[in-house]
């Protein structure tokens, strides 16, 4: 079965986003679980824990449908030890607040060189990074975001994620999101029966499907290999709406969170229904 949803607004409280996935015809839903343009935010309450909890209850939503998403501001490969700490610091408080909710995955973006250190060198930084939040915490999986490769940010490449993750000790909690406009904007190809087939072969040799653990259904503004990450709408880019139903006929797609971040937040729910349609 398909959970597709939309990356919703958590505005006044994490409680309020199963609502809002509600309102709009969601089976699955994204949301920051605290300002993700601040590097402080104060705990959840004990009455935003219950009620967020109540509300996934009401509208049935099981963790498996929730793929929360950090902070932008996070770097888990950060070339300098101020960075970095604040950069592991925050991401314990992500995951320790998924915990909090009950959630068992977590989003983020793997982290950039800044162009001072090597590619390698910033993943074996970002592994670290990953094996320090696991052992501090219980029960979350951390999801690696694939990116559209823009400025010195790694995890464009399947290789590098594969790299991650066999550095990653606990193989049990560590996992991939894959964002389609990233991909394209990477330089994977989903554009024919051929190319998207060639695409997610090469993510099962190189990761393996046992690790996809949610996906990001947005369609691209800029090209192939553009290494630009600028979201579209549906159907308006330069991915085309036959991607999303190959996406969607796909049994390897099934049973994880499937997730809007298009720019027009006006159309997701005409979005959700149209790749029901597809
Ligand atoms: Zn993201
Ligand atoms: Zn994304």
């Amino acid at each position: 079965m398909k959970y597709v949803g939309a990356h919703v607004s958590a505005s006044g409280g994490v409680e309020n986003a199963p609502v809002n996935a509600h309102e709009i015809g969601a089976k699955a839903f994204a949301l920051f679980t605290r300002n993700q343009r601040q590097w402080k935010s104060s705990p959840l309450t004990k009455s935003s824990i219950a009620l967020f909890a109540e509300n996934c209850e009401k509208y049935g939503y099981k963790p498996f449908q929730v793929l929360p998403h950090d902070s932008y501001l996070i770097n888990l490969g950060h070339p300098e030890q101020e960075g970095l700490d604040k950069s592991r610091e925050a991401f314990l408080d992500e995951m320790t607040r998924c915990q909090q909710l009950g959630l068992d995955r977590l989003n983020f973006h793997p982290g950039g060189s800044l162009g001072k250190i090597s590619d390698e060198d910033c993943l074996r930084i970002i592994a670290e990074s990953i094996n320090i939040t696991l052992d501090k915490t219980r029960g979350v999986i951390a999801v690696i975001e694939n990116t559209a490769g823009q400025g010195n940010n790694l995890g464009f490449k399947f290789e590098q994620i594969g790299f991650i993750i066999s550095l990653v000790e606990d193989k049990s909690r560590v996992g991939v999101c894959i964002d389609t406009c990233h991909s394209f904007a990477a330089g994977y190809d989903l554009t024919s029966d051929e190319a998207f087939s060639d695409t997610f072969n090469q993510f099962e040799q190189t990761i393996g499907f046992q690790y996809l653990k949610g996906m990001h259904i947005n369609d691209s503004k800029k090209g192939l290999s553009s290494r630009v990450d600028r979201h579209d709408s549906l159907g308006k880019g330069t991915l085309g709406l036959d991607v999303f139903k190959r996406l969607m006929h796909d049994p390897r797609f099934d049973d994880i969170p499937l997730i809007l971040e298009t720019p027009d937040e006006t159309i997701w729910k005409e979005e959700i229904a149209l790749l029901y349609n597809l």
